[in-house]
């Protein structure tokens, strides 16, 4: 995923972040021709806590693969289908309740968290 996060575009002469419209260097006034402008609109936009514990809420690895945390998203995905067929069974419902709730608890905690974390590296991109 990093790799389609592109660099602020900065000054080639003195390397200062360049604000847009970003044709001339606002420190050292440069000319910086038409390439930042374009890259300027790559900006990743931050991600919701809240999308990602619904997404939870509505299927266990959702909001894991929203906050782009994939593998551990497809795992609790994996889960909660065994709990969703288990309950489909009636009496497995009782069995796989409890475990679906407490599941849901703890996806939507570490969810929130990683929606968190990409969004403070995402930021911290922008902000060197
Ligand atoms: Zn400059």
């Amino acid at each position: 995923m990093d790799a389609l996060v592109l660099q602020p575009p900065r000054c080639r002469a003195c390397d200062t972040i360049l604000q847009p419209p970003g044709q001339i260097c606002s420190a050292c006034h440069a000319e910086q021709g038409r390439a930042p402008q374009q890259i300027m609109q790559q900006f990743v936009p931050a991600k919701s806590k809240g999308t990602a514990v619904l997404l939870t809420f509505l299927w266990l690895g959702a909001g894991h693969m929203y906050a782009e945390k994939i593998g551990v998203g497809i795992a609790l995905a994996i889960i909660d289908t065994f709990l969703v067929l288990l309950g489909l069974t009636g009496i497995g419902l009782i069995i796989a309740f409890p475990i679906w709730i407490v599941l849901f608890i703890i996806a939507a905690l570490l969810s929130a968290s990683a929606v968190e974390q990409f969004n403070a590296k995402t930021a911290a991109m922008y902000l060197r």
